[in-house]
C-alpha cells in the first residue's frame, strides 16, 4: 500500500491561507478525517485540522503529520462538512469553524495502555507467546485485570506495579498486544441534587414523544410548544432516553450558562455519570476533560450552552434546544452562528431528530412549523392541572397621577406584604443592572457620559462609581457638577442594586437577594443565591435576565416586573417579540407549586399588542399581529437579514466606507433591499464610530454571494474593521 495524504486545515487565522495543505500520514498513525493533528508549516510546527484522506496528492513535495505530543484527538467526521457548511453561510474562515469543534487548549492527557481487540479475544495464546517474558507477561497481565475495572490504565501506574519498564511496554505495543491510549485527569464533578420524580406523562406529553420518536426514525424537527410548567423538561429526559434504548446519544442544549447547573443536575439524576457539560464558563481542563468523555463514547448526554452543539458524540441521535427562542444562541463574535441552524444542520448530517422547545417560539420556527417544515407540537397546560398564574396589569400613569414615584406599585406592595406573610416566595424582574442609569445634574441637565461610548454611566454603589457598560471606564462622582458647578448631581432611575437597597428597608426581617452580572461573578455565586432564595434566608430575589427563564422554583407565588417597557423601547425590529416572551418567561417562573401563582406587570403602555397577548396568554394572536406587520415591512422571518457594520476610530472614515458598500451593493442590488447607511443606535463604542447597513432579500444565497467579496478582504477600507452579520439578533 503506498502513502496516505491527508488535506489539512493548518490553524492560522489568515484570508490567504484558507485552503487545505496536503501531508503525508505517518505510518501506524490513526489519523482519520476530523482529526487534530501537528504539521510543520513554514518552519514552525502548527495545529492542524484533517478534512480528507487520499491515496494520492498533487504536489510534489509533501511534509509529514507530527504526532501530537498530546495524543490524537478526532471529532466525528460529520463535524468537518459541518465546519465547512458554517465557512460558507457565514463568511468565516474555514480555521475559524473548525476551531469550534475542539475545546479550547490542551487536553490535559496522561499517556496510558489499553489491550489490543486481538489481546481480548484470545489472551491465552498470547500469555502463552510471552512464557518466557516474565516481566512483560506481568504487564500484560496488569493492563487485563485493571482494563476490565475502569478503561486505559495509566502509563505510570502500569509500569510502577508491574515492575516493567517504558521499552517492555512499547514492545508489546510493537507486537500488537497492547495499543496506546490516553487518561484524563479527572476534575471534581459536582453531583446532582434533584431526585427523579416518576411521573405518568400527560396525553400532550405522550403526543410529543411520539412525534420525536418518528424524527428520531426517519429524520426531522419537532418544535414543542408547550406553556411555562408544562413538563417540556420531562419530554426532553423521555427522549433522550429512547435515543439511549436505542443505542444512540444526544445533546440538550440550554440558552444561558446560568442554566446549566439546574438542567445538568436533573440529566445527572437520570443519566447518572454519563453526562458531560460542556460550555464556556468551565476552566479550560474542565472543558476538556467532558470534550474527551464524549469523544470517546464514555457518556450518552452532554448538556450545554450554544457550543455544545459541536459535542464529538459518534452516535448522534438527537439534539434538543431548550427556550429555542433565546437570542443567546447567537455567537455575536466571528463566526456568528446560529446554534439553532447549526444544530439543523448537524442533526440533518447525522440523521438524528431535532426538537425545539419553547413556551415562546420564535417567529421564525413558528412561521416554519405553520409552512409544514416541522412538526408542531403543543402543550397547552401545565401539569397536575396547575393553573398558568394570574396576571394583573398595573399601568405606572395612574400611579404617578396618585403621587406614587417609588418603582413598586401600590398593587405589588400590597401583593408583596400578603406573600411574603404566607410565607411565599418574591421574584421581582428588572433588567438594568447597577444602582442608577443616570448622574444628572439638577441645575442645568448636565449627565456623566462616557468619554469613549455613546452612553450615560451607570452609578454603582458597591464601588462609588460611576460605569459604563460598554467599555471599563468608571470614574468617581464628581462633589460639583462640572458643568455649572452645582452641588445638585443626582443620581435617576433604578438598577437592581438600588431595588435591593430600597426594598430592605421596605421589608425589614425579610432578606433580599439580588442576582444579575455584578453579583454572580465569584464562580459558585449563582447556586449561593438560589439557595438562599429558595431555604427563604432571603424570601426576595431581585434579578435581571438572569432569572427570567428556566427556574423551577416551586415556592414561588408571586412575580412582579417592574418595567415591562424596557424592552419595548429597544430600537430593534425584534423589540415586540423579545417584551412578549420576557414577560411570559418571567411571568413562568410563578405558581410551579401548589400554591396558585401572581403576576404584577408595570407598564406605561398598557394597550401595546405584546404585552396585552402575554397577558392573555396569547401566542397566536401575538404571533398573527407580529407576522403581519413583519411580513409588510418585508422583515424576518419573512425575509433573509444580513448587517454590515463599520466600525472606525475615525468617523468620517466609517461613514465614507459605509456609504461606498451600501452604493456597490445598489448598483447591482439583485433583488436586496439596502437599508441605510446610517449610525449605528450605539454610534460610539470605545472610542470608535460605528455605521451599520441593513441587507434584506428573499434569498440568503444572494444575499451569501453579494457579501462573500466583501467577507474575504476584496475591497480595501482603510482604517476600518468590517463586521457581516447574517441574521443579526441585534442591531445596536
Ligand atoms: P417546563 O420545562 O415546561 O417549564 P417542567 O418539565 O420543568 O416544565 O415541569 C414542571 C414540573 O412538573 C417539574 O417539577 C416536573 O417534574 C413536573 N412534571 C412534569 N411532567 C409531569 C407529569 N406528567 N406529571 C406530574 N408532574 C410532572
Ligand atoms: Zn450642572
Ligand atoms: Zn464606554
Amino acid at each position: 500500500m503506498g502513502p496516505l495524504y491527508a488535506e489539512v486545515a493548518v490553524d492560522i487565522v489568515h484570508r490567504q491561507l484558507d485552503q487545505l495543505f496536503d501531508y503525508e500520514v505517518p505510518a501506524g498513525l490513526d489519523v482519520k478525517v476530523g482529526s487534530k493533528v501537528s504539521v510543520p508549516f513554514r518552519n514552525r510546527t502548527v495545529g492542524g485540522y484533517v478534512f480528507g484522506l487520499s491515496g494520492k496528492t498533487s504536489m510534489g513535495k509533501v511534509k509529514k503529520i507530527i504526532v501530537p505530543k498530546a495524543g490524537l484527538l478526532s471529532a466525528p467526521a460529520e463535524l468537518m462538512d459541518l465546519a465547512s457548511w458554517m465557512a460558507s453561510r457565514y463568511l468565516c474562515l474555514r480555521i475559524e469553524a473548525v476551531k469550534l469543534l475542539f475545546p479550547p487548549g490542551n487536553v490535559p492527557l496522561a499517556p496510558g495502555l489499553i489491550p489490543s481487540k486481538e489481546l481480548l479475544e484470545d489472551p491465552e495464546s498470547f500469555r502463552v507467546m510471552l512464557k518466557r517474558s516474565p516481566v512483560r507477561l506481568r504487564l500484560l497481565d496488569q493492563i487485563l485485570s485493571d482494563f476490565e475495572g475502569r478503561g486505559t490504565v495509566p502509563l505510570k501506574e502500569a509500569l510502577g506495579k508491574s515492575g516493567a519498564s517504558a521499552s517492555a511496554a512499547q514492545s508489546l505495543v510493537k507486537e500488537g498486544m497492547l495499543e496506546r491510549s490516553y487518561v484524563t485527569r479527572k476534575p471534581a464533578v459536582e453531583r446532582s441534587t434533584s431526585a427523579v420524580k416518576d411521573v405518568i406523562l400527560s396525553e400532550h406529553q405522550e403526543n410529543a414523544l411520539n412525534a420525536i420518536g418518528q424524527a428520531m426514525a426517519r429524520g426531522g424537527t419537532v418544535l414543542l410548544n408547550g406553556v411555562t410548567g408544562s413538563g417540556k423538561t420531562e419530554v426532553y429526559i423521555r427522549a433522550l432516553k429512547k435515543a439511549m434504548a436505542e443505542g444512540k446519544q444526544g445533546i440538550l442544549l440550554v440558552p444561558d450558562i446560568a442554566l446549566t447547573p439546574q438542567m445538568s443536575d436533573i440529566v445527572r439524576a437520570h443519566f447518572g455519570s454519563r453526562v458531560a457539560v460542556l460550555h464556556s464558563g468551565l476552566s479550560d481542563s474542565e472543558r476538556a476533560y467532558h470534550w474527551y468523555m464524549a469523544m470517546k463514547g464514555d457518556v450518552d448526554v452532554v448538556v450545554g450552552a450554544r457550543s455544545a452543539v459541536f459535542a464529538p458524540l459518534a452516535r448522534l441521535g438527537i439534539i434538543i434546544m431548550d427556550e429555542e427562542h433565546d437570542s443567546s444562541y447567537k455567537q455575536e463574535e466571528s463566526p456568528r452562528y446560529h446554534a439553532r441552524e447549526v444544530a439543523a444542520k448537524r442533526a440533518e448530517l447525522s440523521g438524528a431528530a431535532l426538537v425545539l422547545g419553547s413556551a415562546t417560539p420564535s417567529l421564525e420556527s413558528y412561521s416554519r412549523a405553520k409552512a409544514g417544515e416541522m412538526v408542531l407540537c403543543e402543550l397547552p397546560e401545565r401539569v397536575d392541572g396547575r393553573g398558568l398564574p394570574k396576571m394583573v396589569v398595573v399601568d405606572r400613569r395612574d400611579e404617578i397621577k396618585a403621587g406614587n414615584y417609588s418603582f413598586l406599585s401600590r398593587r405589588l406592595k400590597a401583593e408583596m406584604d400578603a406573600a411574603l406573610m404566607k410565607g411565599g416566595r418574591v421574584m421581582l424582574f428588572l433588567n438594568r443592572r447597577g444602582y442608577s442609569p443616570l448622574v444628572l445634574c439638577r441645575d442645568c441637565g448636565y449627565t456623566m457620559k462616557c468619554p469613549d461610548c455613546d452612553v450615560s454611566l451607570v452609578y454603582h454603589s458597591d464601588t462609588k462609581t460611576a460605569r459604563c457598560h460598554y467599555c471599563y471606564h468608571e470614574e468617581a462622582v464628581p462633589a460639583l457638577c462640572p458643568s455649572c458647578k452645582s452641588k445638585r448631581l443626582k443620581m435617576y432611575g433604578v438598577g437592581t442594586q438600588r431595588m435591593e437597597e430600597e426594598l430592605s428597608k421596605m421589608f425589614p426581617g425579610h432578606g433580599v437577594a439580588r442576582m444579575d452580572v455584578d453579583s454572580t461573578r465569584a464562580r459558585g455565586s449563582h447556586r449561593r443565591i438560589l439557595d438562599d432564595f429558595k431555604s427563604g434566608r432571603a424570601p426576595i430575589l431581585v434579578g435581571t435576565q438572569m432569572i427570567a427563564k428556566g427556574l423551577d422554583i416551586p415556592e414561588v407565588t408571586l412575580v412582579g416586573i417592574i418595567a415591562a417597557d424596557m424592552s419595548l423601547k429597544f430600537p430593534d425590529f425584534r423589540a415586540a417579540e423579545r417584551t412578549y416572551q420576557l414577560v411570559t418567561q418571567v411571568s413562568g417562573r410563578a405558581g410551579r407549586g401548589t400554591e396558585p401563582g401572581l403576576v404584577i406587570v408595570q407598564t406605561y403602555n398598557p394597550d401595546h399588542y405584546s404585552l396585552k397577548s402575554a397577558v392573555e396568554g396569547d401566542f397566536k394572536s401575538f404571533y398573527e399581529t407580529e407576522a403581519k406587520s413583519r411580513k409588510a415591512l418585508g422583515y424576518p422571518p419573512f425575509a433573509e437579514m444580513a448587517r454590515i457594520l463599520v466600525v472606525s476610530a475615525s468617523p468620517s472614515l466609517a461613514e465614507s466606507a459605509a456609504s461606498s458598500i451600501a452604493r456597490g451593493i445598489r448598483k447591482d442590488a439583485q433583488g436586496i433591499r439596502v437599508l441605510g447607511p446610517s449610525p449605528a443606535p450605539l454610534s460610539r463604542v470605545e472610542g470608535k464610530s460605528r455605521w451599520h447597513i441593513l441587507l434584506l432579500c428573499e434569498n440568503r444565497e444572494t444575499l451569501a454571494g453579494k457579501l462573500e467579496g466583501l467577507a474575504r478582504g476584496g475591497e480595501e477600507h482603510e482604517g476600518c474593521s468590517i463586521r457581516i452579520d447574517f441574521d443579526p439578533q441585534s442591531t445596536l
